[in-house]
This record gives C-alpha cells, structure tokens and sequence, in this order.
C-alpha cells in the first residue's frame, strides 16, 4: 500500500467510526422516535406565512415547512377546543368519549366533568413502551383534579386548564375589539403545576415564553429516553397578550405579534432538539384546534381562502394549517391528501411499536407511511360533528352539509335537502353547489354517515354534567 492510498485508508476508517459514533449519539432512545405536538388555539388556515398570509411573518414554520411536510387539508375533530382537544389525544371522536353536546359546547370553570379515566390518551399508550410524557399549557379536558394530565397519563402538567378568557372578574371592561391589549387581571385564570395553583391571575404576557421554557427544559431533562411533549399553547385565543419583545413587532397588529411570537417559540423548541442531539429521533407536529374567532374582528385570525371559522362546519372551523417535521423520519413534501388529529394516536403507536387500543372503536388511521413518503393515506372521511350531531361529511373530494348553522349567537340550524355539496378539490371555498348536478354523489354520502352513526353508542355527556 503506498503512503497515498494508506492515508486514504485511515481517513476513510476515522469518518467511519465518527459517523456512527455521530448515529449512536442521535439516537440514544433505543429506536423510538419522540413526539412533539405544538397545538395552538384559535389559529385560522391563512394565518401563517407557508399558508399564505401576506403580512404574518413566520419564518420558522416556513422553514420547517420546506424540510418537513405541509398538509393542505388536515382536520381537527371539532370547531370548539374541548372537543377538538378530546379527539386528538384519545384518536376517538368527541361524540365517544362523551366530550361533546349541544348545549355547552366546551367545559367551563364551573363544570364537574372532564375526560372520562376510561379513555386512553396518547400518553398513556406510549407509557406501555417507555416514554416521558409531559403537558404543557392549554388542558381544556376537566379541571377537576381527576381529570388533570397526570391522571391521564402525562408525567407532569404546567398550563392553564382552560381558556385564558375564562374566570372573567366582574367589572373588568369587556374584550375590545380594538388594537388595545387587555390585562391578565381581568381573567383570573390560573396556572397550574400538576395540580396546584401556583400563580393566579396567571401574567399571561410571558405565557409563550414561561410554556416554551418548560418545553426546552424537559427535552433537556428527557433526551436519554423517548418522549412524548403536548405543548398546547393558550393563545391566539383571546384576550391577546404577546411578551414585550413582540409589541408591535407585526405589521399584523396583535394578533401578528402573538403569532410571530409563537413561531418564535417554535424556533426554541426546534433549537433544542438539535443542541441535545434528538432532533433526528423526533416527529415535530404543529396546528391549531379550530378555526379563527371571527366575532373579535381583528383579534381573530383568519381561515385564508376557506368558508367560515371557529364553531362551524365549513371548513374553516375545521380544516387547519399544519407542519409535520422530523429531519431524520419525515420526507419533506406537500401532502394535500387528508389527515386529521384524530390520526395521531395510532400514528404515534405505529412508529413508537405501542399497541392500539383494540377494545373500542377509534376513528383514526396510521399516517406513518405519509410521514416516510412511502405509502397513502388511510384516511378517505371527515365526520364535521357539531355537538353530537353530524352536520356534513366529506369523502373523497366531495362535502355534503346536510345542516348548517352560523357559528355563534342564538342562530337557528338550516336543513338542507337535498343538502349542499362541494367538490373541495375544485372548490375549497365551498361557493358552487353541486347538489343538482351529482343526486348519486349525496347518496353515497348519506350512507357513508348512516352506517357510521350504528357505530356510535349514547354515553354519559362530560359538558353537561
Ligand atoms: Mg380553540
């Protein structure tokens, strides 16, 4: 061998052993990916830069969304937040685990139910397999001590339980719908650690920051072992708050800022992934509840191209924006096939190698083999529940609504026979009706809901209780 070629040898021999030495050390967690869901509230489809807002600059998400995926039309389990949270962490529609009504369409802090003990979270089903699971921010699922995160599965709690507009103090000028920010006094919330209270009314000016902190903490704390972070931020719900750094830092307004604010957050988070090596190891997922709060006027976000908002079944109450990112899993794409929330329990079990509860009916598919860039998605159907009643459906390309009803106020339900039906391929707007042309198309959607409705039992009702 000459001096050349045996120089070449051990070159080639070092970067060998430092490439797996490098592999090794990305993947500490034994083969098992983690999971971050970024869940934010109230946030419509056009609000992000990657889905076109004009003005709303979030580079982060964009960035994320041209090495990662970006789902086009990926759906929430229902328009309000109870609900649309019980969907994504059970993989189960609301209507089953008695986490939706029509007359309370979410708990409030004098409400006595919450998340039934007899379902199984997200968190749980990883538990079987190992992991460190933490909920951070917005619960909204009872806020009862029975019903908090740590009897649900998560390792540790630190959030608001509801929505920071809740707890209102008597007296307090009303929400503006004006650039004005309001003060946290007003809402005596409180944030909650496990289950004590330790600050109320909580400062939600540094409510990003503190929820992001706690997030780059645990993946700190947690990197030797797999794990599962619910990072459910309060906001844009309204009342707004943004930390001083973002006042009027968006050529947006408030709500700019606060959006701005949380891709910022994310950048954090994304941050620490990489410094404790575990940033090839994870699935990063980042969406919204349900639409944007319309009623506020500019304090709300907005649903972009799509028909309607927050608390209806046209899609944009229930279709949103979202990022699925994991440089070392997720093969970077546009996806514009269906998705939904209420797939990310069994999509989760699949990649983690958990079992999918077998003892009851889940509404959900595994989207793993969109996330490797190697296979369909299993979901085909969208139930748009509003309480416990299905409004519309869509399969395939095609939506019916069979009811509608405007979002909020005391409004009456229009029914619609034949009902209205959208081909959202052509027309994600929902503004050329169909119904006329395509009698078959409706039939075969009236079947699809009567034979899903034999399959959904009457349980005991949480938001009623
Ligand atoms: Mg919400």
């Amino acid at each position: 061998m000459n001096k050349l070629v045996q120089n070449l040898f051990f070159i080639t021999l070092l970067s060998t052993l430092f490439s797996v030495s490098d592999a090794v050390q990305a993947h500490p967690q034994k083969g098992k990916p983690n999971f971050v869901v970024i869940f934010v509230d109230d946030m419509g489809y056009g609000d992000l830069g990657c889905f076109g807002h004009p003005t709303i600059r979030t580079p982060v998400l964009d960035r994320l969304s041209v090495e990662g995926q970006r789902w086009t039309n990926f759906y929430v389990a229902a328009s309000v937040c109870t609900p649309s949270r019980a969907g994504l962490l059970t993989g189960r529609l609301p209507v089953r685990s008695g986490m939706a009504s029509n007359r309370r369409r979410v708990l409030f802090p004098n409400s006595k139910g919450g998340l039934p003990s007899s379902e199984i979270t997200i968190a749980e089903a990883l538990k079987t397999v190992g992991y460190k699971t933490a909920a951070i921010g917005k619960w909204h699922l009872g806020h009862l001590k029975k019903y908090l995160p740590r009897q649900h599965g998560f390792d540790s709690y630190y959030g608001i339980p509801y929505s920071n507009d809740m707890d209102f103090v008597r007296g307090s000028p009303r929400y503006k719908k004006d650039e004005s920010e309001s003060k946290s006094e007003y809402y005596n919330v409180p944030l909650i650690r496990n289950e004590e209270v330790i600050e109320r009314p909580a400062n939600q000016k540094t409510i990003v920051k503190r929820f992001t902190e706690e997030a780059v903490r645990l993946i700190g704390e947690y990197k030797e072992e797999p794990f599962f972070i619910y990072l459910a931020h309060n906001l844009p719900h309204i009342p707004l708050f943004r930390s001083k750094e973002f006042e009027g830092k968006s050529q947006r307004g408030i709500y700019g800022d606060v959006i701005e604010e949380i891709d910022w957050s994310v950048g954090e988070v994304v941050r620490a992934l990489k410094k404790n090596k575990v940033d090839q190891n994870t699935v990063l997922i980042f969406t919204s509840d349900n639409g944007p709060w319309h009623i506020f006027n500019t304090h709300g976000g907005s649903a972009g191209l799509l028909r309607g908002a927050k608390g209806g079944t046209f899609e944009g109450g229930m279709r949103e924006p979202t990022v699925i990112w994991g440089p070392g899993i997720v093969k970077p794409g546009v996806v514009t096939e269906m998705g939904a929330t209420l797939d990310l329990l069994p999509t989760f079990c699949s990649l983690a190698g958990a079992k999918v509860p077998t003892d009851r009916i889940l509404d959900g598919g595994d989207l793993s083999p969109v996330f490797k860039g190697k296979g369909v998605s299993p979901r085909k159907t969208v139930f748009f529940y509003r309480g416990t009643d299905i409004f519309a459906v869509r399969h395939g390309a095609f939506k019916a609504h069979f009811k509608t009803r405007p979002e909020y106020g005391r409004s009456k339900i229009t029914e619609h026979n034949p009902p209205l039906l959208y081909n959202l391929d052509h027309d994600p707007s929902e503004k050329y009706d169909l119904s006329k042309k395509h009698p078959e198309v409706i039939e075969s959607l009236k079947k699809i809901v009567e034979e899903h409705r034999k399959g959904v039992k009457e349980v005991p009702n949480q938001l009623e209780l």
